[in-house]
């Protein structure tokens, strides 16, 4: 099984994360954890590339481009093995934020993203993905406080707003797929949120 976690920084993603491994492992099952752009060491390299040019500015095309170059390796060496093993995959971010942020954030539209996620991953797409929606603002606030850099150092508020709409389109094309959470609640309130739709999908 192959759950991908996805949002906006400052979303939760990350708190979410532990609360759907703890859920996994409680039925006893094996979770293989990881995360995008990264999990393999050429992934990480082109992670570190990714948010090392930001402030100089690296266009769109060749963004894109490289966040699929670490996917490409991330699915050959970790995610097509663990799923063939029978690990579930719990990976934090895939290809919607691909769609969000390079397809609607910078604008490069849907349609690049579709040709290159069939190209890379042929028929392979997460059982489910969990969209913890926040608005941009509150995304902003939580995100403030952090020391890792984001993207809200180098773009404005309509970048934001562009990708938070591409992912709802995403959760109204695929609403089996694809479930929106409203991360705004009380960490307490999404993880039960989060919890009825694992067991809903998954089963008890
Ligand atoms: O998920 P995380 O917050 O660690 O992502 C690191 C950074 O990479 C974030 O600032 C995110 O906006 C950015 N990113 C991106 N395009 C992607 C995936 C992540 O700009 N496709
Ligand atoms: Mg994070």
């Amino acid at each position: 099984r192959f759950i991908t976690v996805e949002g906006l920084e400052g979303a939760g993603k990350t708190t979410a994360l532990a609360g759907i491994r703890a859920w996994i492992e409680a039925r006893g099952a094996p979770v293989r954890q990881t995360r995008e752009p990264g999990g393999t060491p050429l992934g990480e390299a082109i992670r570190e590339l990714l948010l090392g040019h930001r402030q100089e500015g690296m266009s769109a095309r060749a963004e894109t481009l490289l966040v699929f170059a670490a996917r490409a390796e991330h699915l050959e060496q970790v995610i097509r093995p663990a799923l063939a093993a029978g690990e579930w995959v719990l990976c934090d971010r895939f290809t919607d934020a691909t769609y969000a942020y390079q397809g609607g954030g910078r604008g490069l539209g849907s349609e690049a993203v579709r040709v290159l996620e069939d190209w890379t991953q042929g028929t392979l797409r997460p059982h489910l993905t969990l969209f913890l929606d926040v608005p941009v603002a509150t995304g902003r606030a939580r995100a403030a406080g952090r020391s890792e850099p984001d993207r809200f150092e180098i773009e404005r508020e309509a970048f934001f707003e562009r990708a938070r709409a591409a992912y709802l389109e995403r959760c109204t094309a695929e609403p089996a797929r694809m479930r929106r959470i409203d991360a705004s609640a009380e960490p307490e309130v999404v993880q039960r949120h989060i919890e009825a739709v694992l067991s809903e999908v998954f089963g008890n």
